[in-house]
């Protein structure tokens, strides 16, 4: 099954969206395996960001993301790193329709609220780099056989 990493970034844990994030996951059917709040550091950030290292808007995009806590997760689901995607809206808030968590709760580029892995390939990457194996749960829900048939 596909896994997919999505955080909550500083301006989402301080505007309190932390649970309205993780409920549109959860409702939507998606498995939580892995969860924490952590403050990350640089060498993380630029690891994680690293097709942007050089760019102009990376190092106010680093410090931002170093300002307050995040809230990493990972989800497990049938097509999960797209619908994913879907669920957060554009990059920017402003192109991202109503309905999706960006299109919602965010209004500029640089405080759009979450991230989202963009490809299976980037979210095993991602999923590598913010958890240890042994942080991630492997369980059977109880409602996989009411969500797929
Ligand atoms: N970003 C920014 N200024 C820019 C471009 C990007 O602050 O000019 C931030 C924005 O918050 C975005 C993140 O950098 O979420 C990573 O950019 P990417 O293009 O990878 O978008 P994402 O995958 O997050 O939608």
């Amino acid at each position: 099954m596909e896994r997919t990493f999505i955080a909550v970034k500083p301006d989402g844990v301080q505007r309190g969206l932390v649970m309205e994030i993780m409920s549109r996951f959860e409702k939507r059917g998606f498995k939580l395996v892995g969860i924490k709040i952590l403050n990350a550091s640089e060498e993380l950030l630029t690891k994680h960001y690293e097709e942007h290292v050089g760019k102009p808007f990376f190092p106010k995009m680093v410090s931002f993301m170093r300002s307050g806590p995040i809230v990493a997760t990972v989800w497990e689901g049938k097509d999960v790193v797209n619908q994913g995607r879907a669920m957060l809206g554009k990059t920017n808030p402003t192109d991202s329709a109503p309905g999706t968590i960006r299109g919602d709760f965010g209004i500029d580029l640089g405080r759009n609220v979450c991230h989202g892995s963009d490809s299976v390939e980037s979210a095993n990457r991602e999923i590598k780099l913010w958890f240890k194996d042994e942080e991630l749960a492997n369980w059977e829900s109880n409602q996989t056989k009411w969500l797929y048939e």
